[in-house]
């Protein structure tokens, strides 16, 4: 059985005492959510916080807001919630279908937006016990000195592997980030960074507080698509999320398009399709789309499965993606 180590759990009830506990503590506290994530992680022994900062009860986090061009949400919405949201059906439909990927139910009644898009990378010689990943000599994300996945690699490549984090690049969300000195607004694209150790900006004391997605409209097309092994509960092998802004009589001219791919390394990937502009949304543009995704995406032994056959899957998966868009 796997046990937590001793650590003290704070129950703040506002953002303020929050900050303050999260000043005060530093890198030696850990904050939790829904802890999906974060109990199994400290039962793996990957952290040792002395102090849990339990946000679960902080009033004024939860819940979606129209905010005029955008949707504001609160980092405490849970990914049911987001699910079931009419404001997120209406102009963020991608978003509601990525949430509705995440894990299985009960997981998505306890895990946040916050949650999500803070989650750790993950890695095959990282997301084990403390046994399995001392027989192996540890490795540079924590404790160790070498990469299991990248021969003399210098760098942690674990893979970010949170859905909403792939549709919210696609839809140019921005995230705000608290602490006690002030609150900053970061575009999801700048929060997250090519570093599996650590893969966000977000600075010991500071809350991701909220959400900011510009609204869509019918003209905006947003499409998701996850490949996984068991559909019931699992992280994604790969995830592609397509935005398409279109103009036109159907099926329509691209006037504006985004591709992201993850599952692949620390930060989802952007693939640039500019050159799309202008295209007419036929089954050529969708090839490409494809092509220029392939071109972009090396799969590798971070996440279970034959990376060459997670490279063949990109294009497939976004040939679904734009079809889930086309579907909306
Ligand atoms: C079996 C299983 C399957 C899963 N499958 C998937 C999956 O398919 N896709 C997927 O995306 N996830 C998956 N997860 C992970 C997890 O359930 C979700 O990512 C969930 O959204 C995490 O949210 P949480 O509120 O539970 O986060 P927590 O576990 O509470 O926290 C996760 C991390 O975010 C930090 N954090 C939380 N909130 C904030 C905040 N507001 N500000 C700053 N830092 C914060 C925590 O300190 C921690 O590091 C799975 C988990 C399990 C156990
Ligand atoms: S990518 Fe390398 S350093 Fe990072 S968790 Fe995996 S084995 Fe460790």
């Amino acid at each position: 059985m796997l046990r937590l180590d001793p650590f003290r759990v704070e129950r703040p009830a506002t953002v303020d005492e929050a900050l303050a506990l999260l000043a005060a503590h530093g890198g030696r506290s850990k904050v939790l959510a829904g802890g999906t994530d974060l109990l199994p992680n400290l039962k793996h022994g990957l952290y040792q916080p002395e102090v849990v900062v339990s946000i679960g009860a902080v009033a004024g986090l939860r819940g979606v807001k129209d905010a005029g061009d955008a949707l504001e949400i609160g980092a405490l919405t849970t990914l049911l919630d987001l699910e079931h949201d009419p404001l997120v059906a209406r102009f963020a439909p991608g978003l509601a279908r990525a949430a509705a990927e995440v894990a299985g139910p009960q997981l998505r009644r306890m895990g946040t937006l916050g949650g999500n898009l803070c989650l750790d990378t993950r890695c095959l010689y990282f997301n084990q016990s403390h046994f399995w990943r001392e027989a192996l000599g540890y490795c540079l994300k924590k404790d160790g000195t070498a990469c299991h996945v990248v021969a003399d690699g210098k760098k942690c490549v674990a893979a970010a592997s949170n859905d909403t984090a792939t549709m919210l690049l696609a839809l140019d969300a921005e995230v705000e980030l608290r602490s006690s000195s002030g609150s900053r607004r970061v575009l999801l694209d700048a929060f997250y960074v090519p570093d599996g150790v650590r893969n966000t900006v977000l600075q010991h004391g500071e809350l991701l507080t909220s959400v900011l997605v510009p609204k869509g409209s019918p003209a905006r097309r947003e499409g998701y698509a996850k490949l996984r092994h068991r559909k019931s509960i699992d992280f994604p092998l790969l995830s592609v999320a397509v935005r398409l802004d279109l103009e036109g009589a159907a099926p329509g001219t691209v006037k504006g398009a985004r591709l992201v791919v993850s599952a692949l390394q620390a930060r989802p990937n952007r693939v640039p399709v500019d050159a799309l502009v202008g295209k007419p949304l036929d089954e050529a543009t969708v090839t490409e789309l494809g092509r220029l995704a392939y071109a972009r995406c090396h799969p590798m032994t971070n996440i279970a499965d034959d990376p060459a056959w997670r490279r063949e899957m990109v294009p497939v998966l976004v040939r679904r993606a734009v079809a889930d868009a086309s579907h909306a």
